[in-house]
């Protein structure tokens, strides 16, 4: 769990960080609020463990009451507004990573795509891996 998975960054390099060993799940997607702190369609999100996370630099939170009573808190950077990381009030200890900020990103394979309800006809995601209307259980 040690090896280096890949580095990334924000926009403008002021937060940086390294990711160790394998994701624990990845997932796209589509829910409203992804689509408005993203800016686009949908997501693509890898997450880990927070000890195979390491942060470096400031960066401020918002946090979201999703529909399932949950907050969803997006991380960012203060000066470029890149987002670099999520966490949920669901489930401790685990942190999601927009994989577009990654140095390498090769190695993501979505295994599902959720909010699949809020999917618009122009931003096409995979339909050959499970697709959930909402957030699978
Ligand atoms: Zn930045
Ligand atoms: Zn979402």
């Amino acid at each position: 769990m040690s090896d280096t998975l890949t580095t990334g960054k924000c926009l403008c390099g002021a937060v940086s960080f390294t990711l160790t060993g394998d994701p624990v799940n990845m997932a796209q997607c589509h829910c409203k609020d992804c689509q408005r702190a993203s800016g686009t369609g949908h997501m693509s999100i890898a997450f880990f463990k927070e000890e195979q996370f390491e942060l470096k630099g400031e960066t401020s939170e918002f946090g979201v009451t999703a529909d399932s009573g949950n907050v969803n808190t997006r991380a960012f950077c203060p000066t470029c507004g890149s987002r670099v990381f999520s966490y949920n009030s669901a489930r401790a200890g685990i942190v999601g990573v927009p994989v577009g900020s990654c140095d390498d990103n090769s190695w993501f394979t979505p295994k599902a795509v959720v909010y699949c309800k809020d999917r618009e006809a122009w931003d096409n995601t995979r339909t050959d891996i499970p697709n959930f209307d909402g957030m699978p259980g």
